[in-house]
């Protein structure tokens, strides 16, 4: 008997293994579109062929299962009773009787079945007349992000060009560039937000990753080639979804080249370096279920060429590069102006031209590949008003939804928004300092009002943002009374 013909024996008597259980399970997994994984090499069954299911629902591929026969044979083991498994000294090496109890591999780490060429056809994943129109992209925004009016439009135009070189595979001349982005804003002013609202919009998966947590490969830190594998994860190990993805990467500018550096720079222009080939488009070997490589987790290839690439940072001090540079051009010539007639302008971000981002740090080749450069505004205390009472789910109308359930109207007054917008800029941390407020002086009202069941009405004042007085309450049917909720 050959060492093929024994292996062919072996499929046929685990075939007869196989429990009604694990037969259920097969069929599960056939039908929600997930491959096997070969137990030892890792590569799914698209690539390893036909797997060989042994008992305790481990796949092995049949590479691999015959290199076991092979070395079985060298190493001189009688291959007798093909049916036990469990009693196979060269099995146990690859540590079979320690996963009695594992049950297989785990969902997390299995890969989702590439679509076949007919499937495709039949239901395309984005189709190009589903995309909407930049100008319906931005009204959907709207519905959520609070100003930024030019942001909003860049990035719509941006995205629905983006999807629209996706999903056109002409094989003529003329190429679309990738839109990938640069998003510069102060701290707070939604720029995590807007992608986040973006990416649900479209339905497409989102993985946002910090690049101050990245470093070369090799070095302590996570390796860059980690955010592809958050994104295959945000898309449920399915591959061709995690290719139409949305990778957000913030504070880019603490990647920014350093000024002196007399050591190897790990986390600065060497990340940038390695990012190039990731923004680019390039076929990526990604751990399935872990963050990084090792010998137990599968790995999946991922093509970055269909992935929208937004980064986004504060840089702070840019304005100061943005402002010498506008000086200098305004000081030749007959129209010299004067010499601080930039300092006071609140949005100089918007006047950004990638000169100045260069200046900064981030080096050439990376902003090559980033060629959407647009700034978000500094949220002004109107602003921050319009944050907290228009977006669809605004704090305030959070907070009044739930005292509604008591029957309990709130009101804010217009002043008291503005003095809670007040505070919040005072924090300079933008829209995120009004939670933080808010939730302070509601506590009191969220803990007193429901201890009273006449109380219809609570109105929220200045004075009482301000500690200088109560929320005004009313009775049920009662003219308005200050009230000692809080006081
Ligand atoms: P950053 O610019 O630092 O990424 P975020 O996007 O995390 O800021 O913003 C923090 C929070 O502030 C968001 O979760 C969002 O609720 C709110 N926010 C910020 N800007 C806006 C805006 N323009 N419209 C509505 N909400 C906003």
């Amino acid at each position: 008997m050959s060492d093929r013909d024994k292996f062919d024996d072996i499929e046929e008597i685990d075939d007869g293994e196989i429990t009604d259980g694990q037969d259920a399970n097969r069929e599960e997994e056939e039908h929600d579109g997930y491959e096997d994984i070969c137990f030892i090499c890792h590569r799914p069954q698209s690539k390893a062929g036909k797997m060989i299911r042994i008992p305790n629902d481990i796949c092995i591929c049949s590479d691999c299962m015959q290199k076991t026969f092979d070395t079985m044979n060298h190493a001189g083991f009688p291959i007798g009773d093909m049916g036990n498994f469990g009693n196979m000294p060269n099995i146990s090496m690859i540590n079979l009787s320690d996963l009695q109890n594992m049950g297989g591999m785990p969902k997390s780490q299995k890969l989702k079945k590439k679509k076949t060429k007919e499937e495709k056809k039949a239901k395309p994943e984005l189709d190009i007349k589903s995309i909407p129109a930049p100008h319906k992209i931005k009204a959907s925004l709207d519905e959520y992000v609070v100003g930024q009016e030019h942001a909003k439009k860049v990035m719509s135009v941006a995205v629905y060009n983006h999807y629209k070189r996706v999903t056109c595979d002409d094989l003529d001349e003329i190429e679309i560039e990738k839109s990938n982005m640069l998003m510069l804003g102060p701290t707070g002013s939604g720029k995590t937000y807007m992608v986040k609202t973006l990416a649900k919009l479209l339905d497409v998966p989102l993985a946002i990753a910090d690049a101050t947590s990245l470093t070369e490969a090799g070095y302590i830190g996570d390796d860059i080639e980690s955010v592809v594998s958050k994104l295959l994860a945000a898309a449920d190990n399915d591959v061709e979804r995690a290719e139409h993805g949305i990778i957000f990467i913030d504070e880019i500018d603490k990647i920014a080249k350093k000024k002196t550096t007399n050591q190897r720079d790990v986390s600065g222009e060497s990340v940038q370096q390695g990012m190039l080939k990731l923004l680019e488009g390039a076929e990526i070997e990604v751990p399935v279920g872990a963050n990084s490589k090792n010998a137990m987790v599968p790995l999946a290839t991922v093509n970055t060429k269909n992935i929208l690439f937004i980064c986004g940072g504060a840089f702070p001090d840019l304005d100061e590069i943005i402002k010498e540079r506008l000086n200098k051009q305004s000081a030749m010539g007959f129209h010299a102006d004067l010499k601080d007639k930039y300092d006071g302008e609140e949005n100089i971000l918007q006047r950004v031209e990638v000169e100045d981002i260069r200046k900064y740090g981030m080096i050439p080749e990376f902003l090559g590949r980033l060629p959407v450069i647009f700034a978000l505004d500094a949220l002004t205390e109107d602003m921050l008003v319009r944050i907290l009472t228009e977006p669809k789910s605004a704090i305030i109308k959070q907070y009044q939804k739930l005292l509604a359930m008591d029957e309990v109207k709130l009101e804010f007054e217009e002043e008291a928004l503005h003095a809670i917008a007040r505070k919040a800029k005072e924090k300079d941390v933008g829209a995120r300092a009004l939670r933080a407020i808010i939730e302070a002086f509601m506590l009191d009202i969220m803990y007193e009002i429901p201890k009273d069941d006449s109380i219809g009405m609570v109105t929220i004042t200045e004075d009482y943002i301000d500690n200088h007085g109560a929320p005004l309450i009313s009775m049920r049917g009662c003219p308005v009374l200050p009230g000692a909720a809080g006081a």
